[in-house]
C-alpha cells in the first residue's frame, strides 16, 4: 500500500496544475490511487438529478481527487509549505515534525 505524504485534515498547498498555489484542507485520502481530495481544489461540474421533491437539482460543483504528489503540507505553526519529518520520541511515540520550524505538527 502506498503511503501518502498528507492525511485527512491537513492543510496543503497545490504545487502544479490549474489550482497551483491554492491552499485547502484535505477532505479525504485515497492511498491506493495515490490521490487526495482537497477543499476548494479541482472542482468538477456534476449534473445532479433530484432524487426526491425539494432536493437541489441542476449543476453542482464538487471537488475531485488530485494526485497526492501535487500537494505539499502547509505547516500550521509557521504557515509555510514544508516537508514533514518523522521523528521517534524517547517514549517511542512517533511524531511528525515541520522541516522548516521544527515544531510538531
Ligand atoms: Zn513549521
Amino acid at each position: 500500500m502506498n503511503t501518502l505524504n498528507v492525511k485527512k485534515g491537513d492543510t496543503v498547498i497545490v504545487l502544479s496544475g490549474k489550482d497551483k498555489g491554492k491552499k485547502g484542507k484535505v477532505l479525504s485520502t485515497h492511498p491506493a490511487a495515490g490521490k487526495v481530495v482537497v477543499e476548494g481544489v479541482n472542482f468538477a461540474t456534476k449534473h445532479v438529478k433530484p432524487r426526491k421533491q425539494g432536493d437541489p437539482s441542476g449543476i453542482m460543483k464538487q471537488e475531485t481527487p488530485i494526485r497526492a504528489c501535487k500537494v505539499m503540507r502547509v505547516c500550521p505553526k509557521c504557515d509555510k509549505p514544508t516537508r514533514v519529518k518523522h521523528q521517534i520520541l524517547a517514549s517511542g511515540e512517533k511524531v511528525r515534525v515541520c522541516a522548516k520550524c521544527g515544531e510538531t505538527i
